[in-house]
């Protein structure tokens, strides 16, 4: 694989920004949009338009079979028994609060505990909280130590007969640790906990395979995945899926309706109420089929030569210090700059071409730990270069000069 006819297929990448080379460092926001993904869109809209499922008439039918292809996509994508159990939704945060309402609605009692990590997003911990108040059930917090790795030691305490779940980030988007969620997963099945993964983070950077995890619920996001916003992936196991409540009722997700009462459709449809995106779920299935045509070692590889490269050399510069060193990473690095806040940082990198984000990334309980209030963070994609990497260290020398470091 070739690094440059890769970045040929993003054309956002060919842009420059205020005279440099845009150096997008910015994909655990969200990533850039490979040719195919951006065509699957359009062509749709020019070719296939229509509305999915009930058409009697050619469109329809070519729409509709867009779509389940799509499915059976994603199931081949993270090795999904049953298409079945992929459900589409708008996003990780969706897929998240649909368990935490329709699980939590079937399984949580007063005085129950949702066990959750020390890392998580704001999207893995506040439909949770939201379960609690409703239920009278409480959240247990699984710690992390300064590298940022989480403390599994404790996993075995925090589990507890009264633990209805485990929701746990397969990765850590503010400070890139990859946790040994096969290992987490093991052990709380021991307890009889079943677990959801938040792979948001993880999706995009190596195979997933549900079947091999063995994880009850998994979520992902298309558009950290090289595919469009709007359409994200919840992945769960039938048995709860069967017996979970719908999550929002209407059109589709109904086998019949009356006045006197409504009958519920099979899986998938039960959760996929009303008209979805479907253009974007067509690309969703383009994005996978993408990332599986670069293939996964060279993924993983290229972006660990990335991580090792940036690691190495911003922890050289006397004036940054790394926030987020566990042994085992994906390619997101955090920081910070003594005297400098984050958004500086990152407003005069940009200057020159470098887009990197600044802030809490929707992790405060992180950024509390750290006690500091935000941090610079630089991620990595597949088109990533070492060249990136060199412009983001030659933009932090001037912010340097500028706070007169
Ligand atoms: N979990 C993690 C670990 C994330 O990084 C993100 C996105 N930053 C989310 C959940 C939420 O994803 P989305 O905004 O696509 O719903």
């Amino acid at each position: 694989m070739d690094i440059n006819t890769i970045r040929a297929d993003f054309p956002i990448l060919k842009q420059k920004i205020y005279g440099y080379p845009l150096a997008y460092l910015d994909s655990a926001a969200t990533s850039q949009k490979p040719d195919s993904v951006i065509n699957a869109l359009s062509q749709f809209y020019q070719q296939n338009n229509a509305n999915i499922h009930r058409g009697v008439y050619y469109l329809s039918e070519s729409a509709t079979k867009a779509y389940e292809n799509a499915r059976h996509s994603v199931q081949r994508f993270i090795n999904a028994p049953h298409a079945k159990e992929c459900i589409f939704v708008r996003s990780t945060t969706e897929a998240i609060n649909l368990v935490a309402q329709c699980f939590g609605h079937l399984r949580v009692q007063p005085g129950d505990e949702i066990a959750l990590s020390a890392m998580e997003h704001h999207s893995n911990i506040v439909p949770w909280q939201m379960l609690c108040e409703k239920k009278g059930a409480t959240l247990k917090i699984l710690p992390m130590n300064q590298r940022g790795e989480l403390e599994l030691d404790t996993l075995e305490h925090i589990l507890t007969p009264k633990t209805k779940l485990l929701a746990i980030t397969h990765a850590s988007n503010a400070l890139g640790t990859l946790n040994p969620i096969k290992k987490i997963i093991d052990v709380a099945h021991a307890h009889q906990v079943p677990v959801l993964v938040d792979g948001a983070q993880s999706t995009p950077h190596l195979k997933i395979d549900v079947q091999d995890l063995d994880c009850d619920f998994f979520t992902f996001s298309g558009h950290k995945t090289y595919g469009p916003t709007g359409i994200g992936v919840l992945y769960g196991k039938s048995r709860w899926l069967e017996s979970m409540p719908p999550y929002q009722g209407g059109g589709e997700m109904i086998s019949h309706v009356s006045f006197a009462k409504t009958t519920y459709n099979d899986l998938p449809y039960k959760f996929e109420a009303g008209t979805p995106a479907i253009a974007e779920v067509i690309a969703l299935g383009t994005a996978l089929e993408y990332i599986e045509s670069i293939g996964w070692d060279f993924i993983r590889n290229h972006e660990q030569q990335l991580l090792a490269y940036a690691t190495e050399a911003l922890s050289s510069l006397p004036f940054i210090k790394l926030i987020g060193t566990a042994e085992e990473k994906i390619g997101v690095i955090s920081f910070t700059m003594e005297g400098v806040h984050p958004h500086d940082v990152g407003s005069i990198v940009d200057q020159y071409g470098v887009a990197i984000r600044a802030g809490h990334h929707c992790a405060m309980p992180i950024m509390d730990f750290f006690n500091i209030p935000a941090t610079a963070r630089a991620s990595f994609g597949l088109y990533n270069t070492l060249s990136d990497i060199d412009q983001l260290l030659q933009a932090l020398q001037e912010v340097r000069k500028i706070f007169k470091l």
